[in-house]
């Protein structure tokens, strides 16, 4: 299960631009791309886009809202390293800087081997191929474990979250 970290802190106000992807064969989307604007490398850009493209409708140029820094996403095992941190591992939870911290010392002192995993393969039941050989254990799929240095891996990319979160005057942080 995936999840994400962020903070008390107002997402960054505003958009920013970048040349669309539907319009990457013009060279006015390599001059955007190195950080150059004018009038002429906009118009380009909306002469080549595709008029129906959903990113852009048609301008040539796509606009973001401005992504919040302070945000870090675990994709897999987020509940493991919940868990190791001695976490709410719930799909929704906050602590506050101090308890993070605290919880960094505690992930790092933890005897952690129950929260590890191998990589597993998952085999369906014995079938026959389209050629007509019959396969006894059709692979179904693939799950990713968790290894002692993956978690090791993620305690460390929060503890940089937490670091840069309370330097930039967060209070709160949330996951989800
Ligand atoms: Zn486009």
């Amino acid at each position: 299960m995936g999840i994400t970290f962020s903070t008390d802190l107002a997402a960054p106000e505003g958009t920013t631009e970048s040349p669309c992807l539907c319009a990457q064969m013009t060279a006015a989307f390599l001059s955007m791309m190195r950080g150059e604007d004018s009038d002429e490398i906009r118009a380009e850009l909306a002469r080549e886009a595709r008029p129906d493209c959903p990113q852009c409708e048609g301008k040539g140029v796509e606009r973001e809202p401005v992504r919040s820094p302070h945000r870090l996403d675990m994709n897999l095992h987020g509940f493991n390293v919940l868990r190791a941190l001695g976490l709410a591992a719930e799909p929704y939870g906050q602590c506050t800087i101090a308890e993070a911290r605290r919880a960094l010392l505690r992930a790092r002192n933890q005897d952690v081997r129950h929260l590890l995993s191998e990589d597993e393969v998952h085999y369906g039941a014995a079938c026959e191929r389209e050629d007509g050989a019959i396969e006894l254990r059709p692979v179904r799929g693939h799950s990713k474990g968790l290894s002692r240095d993956d978690l090791a891996r993620r305690v460390s990319a929060f503890e940089a979250f937490v670091r840069q979160a309370a330097d930039a005057g967060a209070q709160v942080i949330h996951w989800f």
